[in-house]
Parts: structure tokens; sequence; C-alpha cells
């Protein structure tokens, strides 16, 4: 087997095998606050996407807008050509179609991190245990974390707990991984490690949208920046063009600001 038969699912497509995440005009309020304005956005196949910008400005909001964590009240999100569901069955197998890592972990505190990695491919994508536990295993160990398999979350270090966060949602076989500052929570001699597995998949042809001010890591992975502010996309570049180049007067100050 190819390495990437073990993160990605057997059907998914090289690098230009099209669109596979699109955002058409949405739209996004919480009240009065209008937090995605005529968000247009496309992610095609195995393509990285690093979204920037200042706290506030939405990125969170559009993650968790693209597996309905968060309903849009305009516009429409297509995942692999389809149109989101909004509930049932549909829903469920649509998150699992979409792998998701938090900055805080969110790992399940009274379960072990190999039932951590094996609850949803058991519960959702209804494997059997021994099958699961053989797979969880694998990423585990791609991840770099084998040896802490029988061990809860809260003995592990933060970058140990990202990692197993990672493998937990790897081990859904998910079209596409979203990562929201998967590393601003860790210390930094942790942040690496953590890095390094989001290199490797990103390597491996995984379609990913990553929101980090990471430049190394958007440097290195990504094809595309979105450089993101008030509920906006005001850019959308390569990573050179936007960190030598950025158009608009608003990255320029942002980019200021964290180089
Ligand atoms: P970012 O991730 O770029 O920092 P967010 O998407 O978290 O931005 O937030 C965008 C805006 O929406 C912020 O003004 C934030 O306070 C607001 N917001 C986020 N979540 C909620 C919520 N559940 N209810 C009300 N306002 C929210
Ligand atoms: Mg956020």
């Amino acid at each position: 087997m190819t390495d990437i038969g073990n993160v990605a699912d057997d059907e998914v497509a090289p690098a230009g095998g099209g669109p596979l995440v699109v955002l058409e005009n949405v739209n996004k309020h919480f009240g009065e606050l209008h937090v995605l304005k005529d968000i247009n956005l496309t992610i095609n196949r195995g393509e990285v996407v690093v979204v920037i910008g200042p706290s506030g400005g939405g990125k969170s909001t559009l993650c968790r807008s693209i597996n309905r964590l968060e309903p849009i009240d305009g516009g429409t999100i297509l995942l692999d050509g389809k149109k989101l569901p909004s509930e049932g069955k549909e829903l469920a197998r649509l998150r699992a179609d979409v792998g998701m890592v938090f900055q805080s972990f969110n790992l399940f505190a009274h379960k072990t991190i190999l039932e951590n990695v094996t609850l949803g491919p058991i519960k959702v994508r209804k494997r059997g245990k021994q099958e699961a536990e053989k797979h969880a295993m694998e990423l585990l160990d791609r991840v770099g974390i084998a040896a802490q398999a029988q061990k809860f979350p809260a003995q592990l270090s933060g970058g140990q707990q990202q990692r197993a966060a990672i493998a937990r949602a790897l081990a859904m076989k998910p079209k596409v991984m979203l990562f929201d500052e998967p590393t601003s929570a860790l210390d930094p001699e942790m942040v690496k490690e953590v890095l390094d597995v989001m290199t490797g998949l990103a390597q491996e042809g995984m379609t990913m949208i990553v929101v980090t001010h990471e430049m190394g890591f958007a440097r290195r992975a990504a094809q595309k920046v979105v450089f993101m502010a008030d509920g906006q996309v005001v850019e959308e570049s390569t990573p050179e063009e936007f960190f030598t180049n950025a158009r608009t007067d608003r990255a320029k100050d942002f980019l200021s600001k964290i180089l």
C-alpha cells in the first residue's frame, strides 16, 4: 500500500483533480454581526490553502461552516459537487468527509488515545473493532505516537495530543482536512512536530485548509494563501506573492505586525 492509502479515501484523485470544496457567495451573521461577507473560494483536490488574517476576521467561522458546525444564512457550499445537507444521516456522512483539527485538541478526556481514534470509524463508518484498531495503530505510528496508544489525553504533551487529534481525523478517511490554528496553543518546542506531520500530509496530496500564522508552513506546503479580514477574502495569491508583495494595505499592515 502506498502511504496515501493510509490517510485519504481511496477514491481521492491526485492534485489537479478539480474543485473539491466550493464556496459561492457565502454569508453568515451572528445577530447584527456580519461575519462572512460574500465569500467565494474554491479549494481543488490535493491543494493546500492557508487562511491568514487578524483575529475576529471570520477564519474559524469559515472552517466551522464548511462542516456545518455553523449554519450559513446565504450562498452555497459544495463538497465534491454536492450541496451540504443541513441535517440527518447525510450530514453525519458529510462531517465524516471533513476532518477537523482545532486549536484546543478536543480529544475525549476519558478515552484512551487508541479509543479516541477508533470511535468515529466504528460508530460512523461502521468498521469492525479489529480493523479500526489496526488502522488506528498505523495512523498513530505515522504521527509518531504509537507508544502512547493506551494512555489518556492528559498523560500526553500538547504536541502529542494534537498529533493524536490529527490521527483521529485521518481515521475517518476524510476528503479534506481543516486545521484551525492547530499550533497556537502549543509550547514553541512542540510546534514543529505538529507542522511536520501536516507537511507530510500535504506532500502526500491531502486536500487541506489551514488557518495558521506559521509562515514557514505556508511557504513550504501551501499552493494558495487567502488573507481574510472583516469577514471578507481580501487577497488570494501564492505564498511567494503574498509574503513578498502583498497587494492591499490591509495585508501589508497585518504582515508588518506578525513578521
Ligand atoms: P477568527 O477565527 O478570524 O478570529 P471568528 O470566526 O472566530 O474569527 O469570529 C468572527 C467574528 O464572529 C468575531 O467578531 C467573533 O466575536 C464573532 N463570533 C464568533 N463566534 C460567535 C458566536 N458563536 N456568536 C456570536 N459571535 C461570534
Ligand atoms: Mg479563529
